[in-house]
């Protein structure tokens, strides 16, 4: 394995650093203390975000309350304008987004960039939603014929988002985007590893147009106590979450006391089932996406590959080989496909599961061992023959390592897959479409790919069921979650 370690230059901020946008204003935080960013694949420090306090919290809940009617009001095709100029902001900006993206989360330039445009993709489907708004109610006679029924959307009010490190950017727009189009107000509350890429958004959002008050950003390393303060003021209508199921559970609590209009994006144990009929080509390429996207840092990433008895030896041989050639790095060098792990903590969470599968038993076909040296790197890892008390077979493992398993039958591979407090995603490999579609069917998830290892696209519902989450983002479904409904019976 290749293992490149030169020094990554520090990107351009193209924001004021040590500031957050609130109200319209980029204010230092009421405590004057800074959290550092660190570069994961250097170590080093990138720059300074304010760590946001309590206060800075509720003057973000006041700054999106302020603003909150006259927003409602700005006529959608206004919104839809802003937002189709915030898309082309971020377009215009990609190579910056892409080096913040990497400095501060450490995924491969050509990953980064792929989820700049993902991400500025959000802004572009709910600018053209923004424009079909209001064109989506109904008018009629109730059955009885004595009365009319008339339903349309409004907004749902200040919103709460607050967004997992994984992807900076696109988890901030796929929420922002949505609201601003239906006319929501809100607090973006971004991961405290990786809170940068948020603060470029801000700027851009600025430049096209959106009014002081619309998007505020507190930044934080007292996660608990701040978003705690402001779910507790019955001003804040929702609440969209993107991160672990064990926060994502704290937060649902909270959002009970007042009765909160919420969206839970939570973990995921993807299988991902290969069958004898497969195109072992396109398996192989859709497993090696699946598993290796953001170094394995994604909650749709393949957590269980299984294969039918009749593929096995080849799929396995052929997928360890790719594994074994990936070129590991600092995700700004050329060529670099699997990048740092976000932090320590998340190498040693990875290598845990590793050893623990290793000492019970499973066998490592390549990977395996931490690599020594500066940054948080794991290697792209193979594990087979995996007992069944091991831990990797039932948590999320949020890293390169490849978890194999074999089945014999349909039925079994079914069972196995939602074998599983989660159903997020899921991928079957067939060329019998008729099956794939069964199998996909009995999946007990919120997204399945056939024949692909990538599913998330800003026209599609992304989202769970079971433990992985409540409703969905994305698609037409991505703009209600910032709605509500409104009937009103008139008597003529
Ligand atoms: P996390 O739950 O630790 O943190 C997510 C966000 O919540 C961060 O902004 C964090 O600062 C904040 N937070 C943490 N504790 C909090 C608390 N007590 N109160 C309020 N906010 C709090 O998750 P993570 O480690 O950042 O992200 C990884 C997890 O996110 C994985 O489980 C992954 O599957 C999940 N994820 C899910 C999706 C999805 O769409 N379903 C997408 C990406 C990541």
């Amino acid at each position: 394995m290749a293992h490149i370690t030169a020094p990554a230059p520090l990107p351009v901020l193209g924001f004021p650093a040590k500031l957050m946008p609130i109200g319209g204003s980029w204010i230092p935080s009421s405590s004057g203390q800074t959290i550092t960013v660190i570069n994961p694949a250097t170590e080093q420090p990138i720059a300074d975000v304010p760590a946001g306090t309590v206060t800075d919290g509720l003057a973000g809940l006041d700054a999106a309350c302020a603003a909150q009617d006259a927003w409602a009001a700005t006529p959608a095709r206004d919104r839809a304008d802003i937002l189709a100029r915030t898309y082309q902001g971020i377009i215009d900006r990609r190579d910056e987004f892409a080096a913040l993206i990497v400095a501060e989360m450490g995924k491969p330039w050509i990953e980064a960039q792929a989820e700049v445009d993902y991400g500025a993709g959000f802004f572009r489907w709910f600018a053209e939603s923004a424009n079909r708004l209001h064109l989506d109610g109904q008018f009629g006679l109730e059955p009885g014929g004595n009365y009319r029924i008339a339903v349309s959307k409004r907004p749902v009010g200040p919103s709460l988002l607050i967004t997992p490190w994984n992807f900076p950017l696109a988890m901030g727009a796929r929420k922002i985007a949505p609201a601003l189009a239906a006319g929501c107000t809100t607090i973006l509350k971004p991961a405290e590893l990786t809170p940068l890429t948020s603060m470029l958004l801000a700027r851009v959002l600025e430049e096209a147009g959106v009014p002081a008050g619309v998007v505020n950003i507190v930044t934080t390393n007292n996660s608990r106590e701040v978003v705690a303060a402001i779910m507790n003021d019955s001003r804040v209508r929702k609440i969209s979450f993107t991160g672990s199921t064990q926060v994502g559970r704290a937060l649902l609590a909270q959002a009970a006391e007042n009765v909160m209009n919420t969206s839970m994006e939570l973990g995921g144990n993807a299988p991902l089932i290969v069958f004898d009929d497969a195109d072992l080509d396109q398996a192989v390429d859709g497993a090696i996406v699946a598993k290796l996207r953001n170094g394995g840092q994604s909650c749709v990433g393949a957590n269980r590959i299984y294969l039918q008895s009749g593929i096995a030896t080849e799929f396995t041989r052929r997928f360890t080989e790719r594994m074994s050639a990936t070129r590991t790095g600092n995700g700004v060098e050329p060529d670099v496909e699997l990048g740092p792990l976000v932090d320590d903590k998340q190498v040693t969470a990875v290598s845990a599961l590793v050893q623990d599968a290793l000492a019970k038993g499973a066998t490592c076909l390549t990977g395996g061992t931490t690599p020594e040296g500066t940054g948080y790197f794991y290697p792209a890892t193979v594990l087979t023959n995996i007992p069944a008390n091991a831990n990797i077979r039932t948590e999320e493992i949020f890293g390169p390592v490849a978890a194999i398993y074999t089945f014999d039958t349909e039925d079994q591979a079914i069972q196995e897959a939602n074998n599983t407090p989660y159903g997020l995603a899921s991928y079957v490999f067939s060329q019998d479409l008729g099956r794939a579609l069964r199998v996909a069917d009995a999946i007990d998830a919120g997204m399945t790919g056939i024949n692909r290892g990538v599913v998330s696209n800003p026209a599609a519902p992304f989202g769970g069921t079971k433990a992985s989450g409540l409703g969905r983002e994305g698609g037409t479904e991505g703009l209600e979650a910032y709605q509500e409904t409104k009937y009103t019976g008139i008597q003529l």
